[in-house]
């Protein structure tokens, strides 16, 4: 497979076309995301929201399958790459780590066993500080995954950066902190909490090639696979 790699000079785009090699797949290179794209039967791309647009429109147009790990996406982003999964095989994920995957799909179990009224929902993230956005990626998945298994959309109930006079908590709110400092890769923990009881679930991430291979994975997963946007419960078969 020829697997073209976006964002070669940074943090993740580095460690990605080390894995590709790896492999032993073949890495195309080129000047722009379109020569990119006709090169590539598939792209991972770890950049920037800012270049969703272009690489949505580049993969479209080569028909070339696209693993997209850029986070911070805005309403027209997201926008852009389900119009790509119409026409091309997707997969996106907020982490392409099989454990916070695995966590994800826990919170969603505990979140529809758990009854919102008595059990407070906060998740907690920790990251380097470069990073860009805030609640990160990762953070918003864990708070759509509890959504989800409460049956509400998260947009109605999310609460984040408390400051000030906020009044008490509201039923239901689900809750984001964010932390940013040193060198930390990724930490997240998820709390549900009651009156009588506590059930935390965390999350740590020591080194970002978990994100790598586990992207690499979705890229060679999209062989062949028809056009949609799938995620990477879809790639390591997590049933929610
Ligand atoms: P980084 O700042 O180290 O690297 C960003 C790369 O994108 C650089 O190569 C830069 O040149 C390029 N870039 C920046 N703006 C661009 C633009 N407008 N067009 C094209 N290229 C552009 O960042 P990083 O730590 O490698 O993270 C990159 C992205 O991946 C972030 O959105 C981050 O949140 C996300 N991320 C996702 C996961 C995951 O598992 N999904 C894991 C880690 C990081």
């Amino acid at each position: 497979m020829r697997i073209g790699v976006t964002g070669l000079s940074g943090r993740m785009g580095r460690l990605v076309a080390e894995e590709v090699a790896a492999s032993g797949a073949n890495r195309p290179e080129a000047a722009t995301p379109e020569a990119l794209a006709q090169a590539s039967d598939v792209i991972i791309d770890f950049t920037h929201a800012a270049a969703v647009l272009r690489h949505a429109a580049a993969c479209m147009q080569a028909n070339c399958a696209w693993v997209l790990g850029t986070t911070g996406l805005d309403a027209a982003g997201q926008a852009a790459v389900a119009q790509a999964a119409t026409r091309i095989c997707v997969v996106q994920a907020a982490n392409f780590s099989p454990g916070v995957n695995l966590v994800m799909a826990l919170a969603e179990r505990l979140a529809r066993a758990l009854p919102a009224a008595e059990y407070d929902a906060e998740i907690l993230e920790m990251h380097h500080r470069q990073k860009v956005d805030a609640p990160s990626g990762t953070a918003l998945a864990l708070g759509q995954a509890v959504a989800a298994g409460r049956g509400v959309a998260l947009a109605a109930v999310a609460q984040s950066g408390r400051d000030g006079h906020t009044g008490p908590r509201p039923e239901g709110a689900i809750g984001f902190a964010a932390l940013r400092g040193g060198q930390v890769v990724g930490e997240h923990s998820l709390l549900f909490a009651s009156a009588t009881e506590h059930i935390a679930l965390q999350h740590r991430a020591f080194d970002r090639r978990v994100f790598a291979r586990g992207a690499l994975r979705a890229a060679l997963w999209t062989n062949n696979r028809p056009a949609g946007l799938y995620s990477m419960m879809d790639v390591l078969g997590i049933e929610r």
